[in-house]
């Protein structure tokens, strides 16, 4: 461009002025490659140098400005980090991750599993006590079986020959009766560590082999599931310990049993909790289930939640309808055996009563008078319940909760009104340890058991919050009610039921 020499303008004075001064004499970190190249090996400081130097000569320096990573490409390293001597190539990434510290040596977990071998260690090398246990006179030790629980005294009995020899068969004989059955369980249940193949039955006092192993799966209580061959079922008045979840769907206890054994000895030893939840729907009305059960603490948390379509407007036999299964009119959802002494039923009727009437525009209200109501025409689709019915309630006599909502959801099957609002009635229990079925949890959830006080046990922490923090979820603070205030005991012969 020949344009006549100009006055240069003031932007072009201004950026004269402040011209980055890159071309001038800047402080360089490193001299120029001709000078080093110059410079004897030996004066050279760090390695790093050396490489630099000797790699300096052959391929190109390190280029004057580092250009930008194009998206998605790769880094690799320009310098080439071959050592000249023995040819191996440094790996910078090898050599932070090698500076990690792994398998700390003051971690807790190690320093137990030390002191847990050390342990082992001094008592195999004590010198045996049987001389100790000869040397005082049979008497004796039959006097101190007979303090200690046949039980305790079968373990002691089994836990050395002389002992055997010492105080005799007589307290294995004592759990051999029948009324000794509940503590031959309880010796036995101490050896359920070392019995994969077998489960111990709790009618016969005895461990089965299992008889479906790895392939144990979770059936309706109408299909033949045995896990094992008990002589004792079919016989009169033998029940096998199970919990009614919903009308036709039990959990046995043998299923919580292989699922806590699994978790404290092993997979060979049962199966996942995962693998026992469900997801199905009553063949004889609405109500759709999702059952979930989490291990926490070694007790197995169960969560049952039921919902069903419910119109507005109900009358009370319909609500009963709804309700009740009409087998042997217990509720279609999840209880506890203590459900028709409390207010559980009247908490879902007077939700069942917050169901707003369906929507209808101004045409379909014409159709049936001159009056129009504006709410009928967007009906608030988040419902509130009432004080009475929005808490929480939990059992006072056993570990379960309770929690009823509305919830808006999509009717597939009506092509009328698609979305309605369901009730949904969720249960969370503690089904107990699994060490058997007397244990206060499993016993109290079915009714039976000496009296369990859940307000006394559980404390503040409630069931449904361990539950669904394990997920991460929060539920919303509820206030957590007694099922029963008034702690009244009539069964069925009670009224507010049904
Ligand atoms: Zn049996
Ligand atoms: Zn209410
Ligand atoms: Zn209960």
């Amino acid at each position: 461009m020949d344009s006549p020499p100009t006055k240069p303008s003031l932007r072009t004075r201004l950026g004269l002025t402040f011209r980055s001064k890159s071309h001038s004499n800047k402080l360089t970190k490193l001299p120029p490659s001709s000078s080093l190249t110059k410079l004897p090996s030996t004066s050279a400081i760090t390695t790093k140098s050396i490489s630099s130097t000797s790699t300096s000569t052959t391929t190109s320096p390190i280029s004057p400005k580092p250009r930008p990573l194009a998206y998605g490409a790769i880094y690799r390293p320009t310098e080439d980090n071959t050592n000249t001597q023995t040819g191996e190539r440094r790996d910078d990434t090898d050599l932070l991750h090698g500076l990690m510290h792994r398998e700390s040596n003051s971690s807790l977990d190690s320093a137990y599993e030390r002191l847990k071998r050390k342990r082992e260690e001094e008592l195999d090398t004590r010198p045996p006590g049987e001389e100790d246990i000869a040397k005082l006179p049979s008497d004796l030790w039959a006097a101190i079986a007979g303090l200690l629980s046949p039980c305790d005294a079968a373990s002691l009995v089994f836990a050395s020959k002389v002992l055997k020899k010492k105080i005799g068969n007589g307290p294995w004989e004592v759990l051999n009766r029948p009324e000794g059955l509940g503590e031959r369980v309880r010796f036995l249940g101490v050896m359920d560590g070392v019995m994969p193949g077998h489960l111990l039955c709790f009618l016969c006092g005895r461990y089965h082999v299992r008889t479906q192993i790895g392939k144990e799966r979770l059936k309706a209580a109408s299909v033949l599931n045995p896990l094992y061959v008990c002589p004792s079922i079919g016989k009169p008045g033998v029940k096998p310990y199970r919990t009614r979840i919903t009308p036709g769907h039990t959990l046995p206890f043998t299923f919580v049993q292989l699922v806590l054994r699994a978790r404290k000895f092993g997979a060979s030893y049962g199966m996942d909790a995962n693998e026992l939840g469900k997801r199905y729907k009553d063949p004889y009305s609405d109500w759709m289930h999702q059952t979930r059960y989490y291990i926490h603490k070694g007790h197995l948390l169960l969560r049952v939640v039921s919902r069903s379509f419910a119109n507005p407007d109900l009358p009370p036999s319909g609500q009963r309808h709804l309700l009740y299964s009409r087998e042997d009119y217990t509720p279609y959802f999840s209880v506890c055996a203590h459900w028709r002494d409390g207010e559980l039923m009247n908490v879902c009727k007077c939700a069942l009563g917050h169901i707003p009437k369906h929507r209808q525009t101004i045409a379909q209200q014409m159709k049936r008078g001159p009056q129009i109501q504006n709410a009928l025409r967007n009906p608030n689709p988040i419902v509130t319940l009432c004080s009475f019915c929005r808490p929480m309630r939990r059992c006072p006599e056993c570990p379960s909760e309770y929690l009823v909502e509305l919830k808006l959801a999509e009717d597939k099957n009506d092509p009328l009104v698609k979305f309605k609002q369901a009730i949904t009635v969720t249960r969370w229990c503690d089904l107990g340890n699994g060490s058997s079925p007397f244990v206060p949890e499993w016993a109290a959830i079915n009714g039976e058991g000496e009296l369990y006080d859940s307000f006394a046990n559980m404390g503040r922490r409630a069931i449904s919050g361990i539950f669904e923090s394990q997920s991460g979820v929060t539920i919303p603070g509820q206030r957590m009610l007694s099922l029963n205030p008034k702690n009244e005991k009539l069964g069925e012969e009670g009224h507010s039921w049904y």
